[in-house]
């Protein structure tokens, strides 16, 4: 690659935690396409080999198998080598690795709130001693069931330190302090990320979240479950305008918490309708108990991330689903 002066431009090294997840992969695809170079970490709870087998041959792609929540773990001497090599322009620690769907992070409640907290200090003390830019995925649900809608960085949330979703929204409203304070005290250089709901292709088909299940059943032409009376609302962004957004984030110098999401909102009855009429699906609608803790309402204000960013989703959810749907139907060989 020349640069202006006609000489050899180096790439960008990043290393991400969560490299196999749903995002993380996404994210690691779209900063090798980019020219940069990448160090990806999972532990493989929930992310998956074949989301990066595809990447493995890139040639700027090193994947490791290791556990951000043990410093000792050998993932962080790799990562250190890897920084602190010299060959990059500038260089970045992305925290991707978490459970994130509430059937798996209630499964792994442990796991989950050791993710969070000293994984992200590990994460967080590796990208300080060596001067990267740090970006740390953190989640719509540190509102918990939000009492301001649409939702501003501004409102602190409304969550049940002991509820049934407390080890993930505790764990990483945890992250969101622990972040804060390193910028305070020791001047990382970081920046927070509240990711809404996201889908796309490689969100797992037996993951449990609602695009996953209604997808997955509508194409099968099983009953729809509803949780609820269904008209509890989500606004759905597809995960490529997503993690356009997150590389934004990394480039830019911006030192505090950004929402990123889909503003278009939408009751889970109206989403289960249209995906029952996207596939051409003969599944009934069934409605089943509210699942415990399950947010009433939730839409992103963007306004900061448009202002800091100039980012804002071009995907309507029609499009992300016709971009989806494909995916789904060869997993399930259908
Ligand atoms: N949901 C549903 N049926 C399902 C899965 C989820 O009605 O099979 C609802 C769930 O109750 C919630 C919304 O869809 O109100 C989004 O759930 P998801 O697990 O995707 O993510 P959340 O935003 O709750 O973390």
């Amino acid at each position: 690659m020349a640069d202006e002066l006609g000489g050899t431009s180096m790439p960008k090294g990043y290393v991400v935690a969560g490299a196999a997840g749903f995002i993380g992969s996404h994210l690691v695809e779209a900063l090798l396409s980019q020219g940069s170079s990448v160090l990806g970490i999972d532990n493989y709870l929930t992310g998956k080999q074949e989301n990066i087998s595809h990447l493995v041959n890139s040639g700027n792609f090193i994947p490791i198998n290791g556990d951000i929540s043990f410093p000792e773990d050998a993932c962080f001497q790799s990562a250190r080598q890897f920084l602190g090599s010299k060959n990059f322009k500038s260089t970045y620690v992305f925290n991707f690795a978490s459970a994130a769907s509430p059937l798996i992070y209630q499964e792994f409640q442990i796991e989950t709130l050791m993710a969070g907290s000293l994984g992200t200090k590990n994460l967080l003390d590796l990208a300080t001693e060596t001067s990267s830019r740090f970006i740390q995925a953190s989640t719509s649900e540190i509102y918990g069931n939000p009492k301001v809608h649409p939702q501003v960085e501004e409102y602190h949330g409304d969550v049940d330190p002991i509820g049934p979703r407390s080890m993930y929204d505790e764990a990483k409203r945890f992250g969101e302090a622990l972040v804060t304070s390193y910028v305070n005290t020791r001047n990382t250089n970081a920046g927070i990320v509240r990711i809404f709901n996201t889908y796309g292709p490689r969100m797992r088909e037996d993951d449990g979240r609602v695009i996953p299940n209604f997808v997955s059943q509508a194409l099968s032409n099983c009953d729809v479950t509803i949780y609820g009376d269904g008209n509890q609302t989500r606004s759905m962004c597809f995960v490529a305008d997503l993690v356009r957004g997150i590389i934004k984030f990394g480039n830019s110098s911006f030192r505090g918490v950004l929402n990123l999401g889909n503003p278009e909102e939408i009751t889970m009855l109206e989403l289960a309708e249209k995906i029952i009429k996207v596939t051409g699906s003969k599944s009934k609608i069934v409605h089943l108990p509210m699942s415990p803790g399950d947010p009433e309402r939730r839409r992103p204000d963007i306004s900061r991330a448009k202002k800091v960013l100039s980012w804002q989703p071009e995907v309507t959810l029609s499009q992300g689903l016709d971009l989806t749907i494909p995916w789904y139907r060869e997993q399930l060989g259908i």
